[in-house]
């Protein structure tokens, strides 16, 4: 994380940008700093703004503009927060933000807006999470979530996950991160342990929008992860300009499938305010889901989804 782009100048620079393309985006990291590691900038087409993994991560003019309908608080994380650092909308489950810190800023992201400062900060903190856990018999999963997890230390995870499988009517855990796409080499031997090492059955959902983001070092990290035996699963973000066709969708499952990811939930994008500009119409989605739906086997066909406030779970749109 540290060799990261934290500059737009020199993520430029390093992507040969035509000059003047981008310093309009400028404006938009006052509220949003850029971040983007280099393993993911070394997919991205040299020269090219429209590459579809820089748009993910670029900046741009649009996120300073107000939309309607966009908000800050765009799926209700307010209202479901339990204790600090822990959310629960749906029954049986709950989320822990585990932190706020990032390997990538994903400029659509729906937390974008969230007040992480306020969460957990070590492990005492997450005490009064954990004390809620144990009082809810009928949670079974606990997602580690953020933010992303992975952006902590195996040590402080370990102990994290060693606490929750102390909670007997706890069942599973979850890990939900971008981190095998955006820094690899984090699919490492300590993370394995901790993830295998309790009674809990482990679950990893990665976030992955386009096939180019699964390249050979990718693949190794998946790859890791399925000789562990952990069962994983993908989400991904209909995103205007980046996946909002059914060739890249279609491409993006064939490849996970290769990789031993099953495809889980295409979402709607959260109305977030800042990523107006990144809203494919449901029209629009629900005709590329019929096209993959008519190219490729059901179950390699993602649910497409989004999440309305208040619902006891994600709403299916097809
Ligand atoms: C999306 C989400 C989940 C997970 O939902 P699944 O349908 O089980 O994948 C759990 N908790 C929260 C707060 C969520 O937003
Ligand atoms: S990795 Fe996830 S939580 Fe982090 S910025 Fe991207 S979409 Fe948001």
């Amino acid at each position: 994380m540290r060799g990261a782009f934290r500059r737009l100048d020199a993520l430029a620079d390093y992507l040969q940008l035509p000059k003047n393309s981008w310093q309009t985006g400028l404006a938009a990291i006052d509220d949003f700093p850029l971040f983007v590691p280099r393993e993911f900038a070394a997919k991205m087409r040299p020269g090219d703004l429209a590459d579809p993994l820089l748009r993910q991560v670029l900046p741009v003019e649009q996120e300073t503009i107000t939309t309607k309908g966009f908000t800050s608080n765009p799926v209700g994380d307010d209202e479901a927060t339990l204790t600090p650092g822990l959310l629960q909308k749906y029954h049986g489950r709950a989320l822990m933000v585990t932190t706020g810190a990032c390997a990538v800023h994903c400029r659509y992201c729906f937390r974008r807006h969230f007040p992480y400062g306020e969460g957990p900060k070590g492990i005492d903190a997450w005490n009064s999470a954990l004390k809620a856990i144990g009082q809810d018999k009928t949670l079974h999963e606990i997602l580690l979530s953020g933010g992303d997890p992975l952006t902590l230390t195996d040590g402080i995870l370990g102990q994290l996950a060693e606490k929750i499988a102390a909670v007997q009517h706890i069942r599973r855990l979850r890990v939900h991160t971008r981190l095998p796409m955006m820094i690899p080499s984090r699919v490492n031997e300590p993370f394995l342990a901790w993830l295998t090492g309790t009674r809990l059955k482990p679950f990893v959902v990665i976030h992955a929008n386009h096939p180019n983001e699964l390249g050979e070092d990718v693949a190794a990290a998946l790859g890791r992860l399925v000789e562990a035996k952990v069962p994983l699963l993908n989400q991904s973000v209909l995103l205007q300009g980046v996946n909002d066709d059914a060739e890249t969708l279609i491409e993006l499952s064939e490849k996970l499938l290769d990789l031993n990811v099953m495809p889980y939930y295409l979402h709607q994008l959260d109305r977030v305010q800042g990523a107006a500009h990144f809203e494919v119409p449901r029209s629009r989605g629900l005709q590329i889901l019929e096209t993959m739906r008519g190219r490729l086997p059901g179950y390699a066909v993602p649910r497409y989804v989004e999440e309305i406030a208040g619902d006891t779970s994600k709403r299916v749109i097809v």
